[in-house]
């Protein structure tokens, strides 16, 4: 059984605060925002990291990342700025295993992280 979450909240088992949907990407405002502007785009295909893609996941991953420009665009983001943050596995970060893409903004955000 698949028990990832963000697998879950792609087929709707788990509510999330929708901000896009089609057939191969979501996203959704993250649970516990960092800033003004906190939300999270994720391929519907169980990918666990940035180091698991393959070249056949090309498109799908410019497709993410185009949804994640367009949506800070429309978020109003574009004048000021926003950080596009991918964490990978243990000292990246990453605490759940389902490639998502963060964006970041609404305030300054500080440079190096933690
Ligand atoms: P990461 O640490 O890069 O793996 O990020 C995982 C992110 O998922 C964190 O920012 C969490 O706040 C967020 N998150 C975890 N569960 C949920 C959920 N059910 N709905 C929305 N965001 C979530
Ligand atoms: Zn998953």
């Amino acid at each position: 059984m698949n028990d990832c979450i963000f697998c879950k909240i792609a087929a709707g088992e788990i509510p999330s605060k929708k901000i896009f949907e089609d057939d191969d990407i979501l996203a959704f405002h993250d649970i516990t925002p960092q800033s003004p502007v906190h939300f999270l785009v994720i391929p519907k295909k169980h990918i666990r990291n940035i180091m698991e893609l393959g070249e056949g996941d090309i498109l799908l991953v410019g497709r993410l990342l185009n949804k994640a420009q367009e949506l800070a665009v429309s978020l109003g983001c574009a004048e000021k700025g926003a950080r596009f943050v991918i964490n990978c596995k243990a000292d990246g970060g990453q605490t759940v295993d389902h490639l998502h893409v963060h964006v970041l903004a609404g305030r300054p955000l500080a440079w190096p992280p933690g």
